[in-house]
């Protein structure tokens, strides 16, 4: 498998080794309810661990979750709550979305309040090391003593200094880029009594502090939305290269686009944001993944009411074939017409190199739909056998991408009113038989009468 590293803008081979894999991702700001934006890049993220895991590569995923920071705090203030509190009540609101979107696959989350004393010590050995120096409001990081700040992002060190977004302003300090490492105590603020002195951590250093903690001072992929390649990023590979001396810090940095509203990030500051809870008040949460798949994990995308129906669409066109496959496989009167092996063995070898090439999802199901939007009017003269192949094939592909469809057989009734209906048609009274196929679509299903006999489908379930 050849993933896309941002570091050094190739694609690079990801080899299968006997030890697991070492990723890390970095988890959400707790302040508010997860939106969408952050669903893809958490969906994203958790189908290429399932995907790699299912072919054979050990993968630790590790997420924190940034549960004390001045965004947290601010909101805490405004709310008149605590920030702590605060922060745990929306760490279970995401723990909670991130079920309902099936994303499964992390090992472990890593809140950074729980790891007060890996971070003290990181900023300790950066101290020493001569990295980091205190001023009246903290620890900073100089980040003209790390001579390769910058080289994620591709900015020398001035530039890095004109992008100073979260990263903390005091007139103190030796370079305006320099970022904070430890924040000394401000009344009201969530604060620890440390060495350090009374406070609580900045934002770059609780990712390295606990990564350093679970997987050493070296890992294979560092993973999070493109927005956090600078600073973030950077800053990271400066916190734990001067910590260790070692390099790289990580082998391969992964990145996801953004999820776009009007062409703008969405995002919580701005306001522009769907929480995942509304959107699943409409929605499914397979769709959303749908979406998200249907689009290369490093563009950015449009969410608009014309996407979703897109993938709304798509997924609907795939669980009717899988639904009339299921009929045929259970007709008696299915026959073999001609073949289609050649075209699964297509298929098949065209979506693994789609999902091995960078994990290009959108390749991978448009292999699919080339497989059996040639087939639909056909497929009433597939044997039973054919459809069972074929159906077992695209179950699986979907399972590689975390796409199950839940399917309940239709209830008595609907099926009382199918064989009423036949027996009309039987004998010649389509009238009546029609207001029968009524009756079905008002409980909710269609009737498609083909070669092989009345096939009864579940009109909108997704
Ligand atoms: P935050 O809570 O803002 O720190 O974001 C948590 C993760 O979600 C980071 O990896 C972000 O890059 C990612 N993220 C936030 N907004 C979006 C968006 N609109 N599209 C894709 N990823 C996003």
């Amino acid at each position: 498998m050849f993933l896309y590293n941002t570091l050094t803008n190739r694609k690079e081979e990801l080899q299968k080794s006997r030890k697991p894999i070492k990723l890390f991702v970095c988890g959400p700001t707790v302040y508010d309810y997860s939106h969408i934006g952050h669903g893809r890049t958490y969906i994203a993220f958790d189908t290429f661990v399932r995907y790699a895991r299912s072919q054979g590569y050990k993968i630790s995923y590790l997420q924190n979750i940034t549960d004390v920071d001045d965004k947290i705090i601010k909101r805490a203030a405004e709310k008149g709550v605590s920030a702590l509190s605060l922060a745990r009540t929306f760490t279970r609101a995401h723990f909670d979305d991130m079920k309902k979107l099936g994303v499964i696959s992390v090992t472990k989350y890593a809140p950074a309040t729980k790891f007060i004393p890996q971070i003290v010590k990181q900023v300790e050995t950066l101290v020493a090391r001569g990295y980091a120096y205190k001023i009246s409001d903290g620890y900073y990081f100089d980040i003209s003593k790390f001579k390769e700040y910058g080289k994620l992002s591709k900015r020398t060190v001035l530039q890095a200094e004109d992008a100073i977004s979260r990263v903390d302003e005091n007139a103190e300090k030796r370079n305006k880029g320099d970022f904070c490492l430890w924040k000394f105590y401000k009344p009201g603020e969530p604060s620890w009594n440390t060495r350090l002195g009374k406070g609580r951590p900045g934002w770059h250093i609780e990712d390295t502090a606990i990564s350093e903690h679970f997987y050493g001072p070296q890992y294979d992929i560092h993973g999070g939305g493109i927005d956090l390649k600078f600073p973030h990023h950077e800053a990271e590979i400066a916190q734990q290269e001067a910590a260790s001396g070692k390099k790289p810090f990580v082998r391969i940095w992964m990145h996801t686009g953004f999820l776009l509203i009007n062409n703008e990030k969405m995002s919580k500051s701005l306001g522009n944001f769907l929480t995942i809870r509304d959107f699943l008040k409409k929605h499914s949460a397979l769709i959303l993944r749908y979406l998200v798949l249907l689009h290369h994990y490093r563009s950015p995308f449009n969410y608009t009411e014309t996407t979703i129906e897109q993938a709304e669409n798509g997924l609907q066109n795939l669980r009717l074939t899988l639904e009339r496959l299921r009929f045929i496989e259970h007709s008696s009167k299915a026959k073999k017409s001609f073949e289609i092996k050649e075209f699964i063995t297509a298929a098949d070898r065209d979506f693994y190199r789609a999902m091995d090439d960078d994990f290009n999802t959108p390749e991978a199901v448009a292999a699919l739909f080339k497989l059996i939007t040639p087939l639909q009017n056909k497929l009433w003269l597939l044997s039973g056998a054919q459809a069972k192949e074929l159906s077992r094939f695209l179950l699986k592909k979907l399972e590689l991408l975390g796409i199950a469809f839940i399917t309940s057989p239709a209830p008595l009734k609907a099926r009382t009113l199918l064989k009423q209906r036949e027996k009309l048609r039987g004998n010649q009274q389509f009238i009546q038989a029609d207001g029968l196929r009524k009756k079905l679509s008002a409980l909710g299903f269609t009737v498609e009468d083909t070669p092989l006999g009345p096939f009864l489908w579940r009109t909108n379930q997704i």
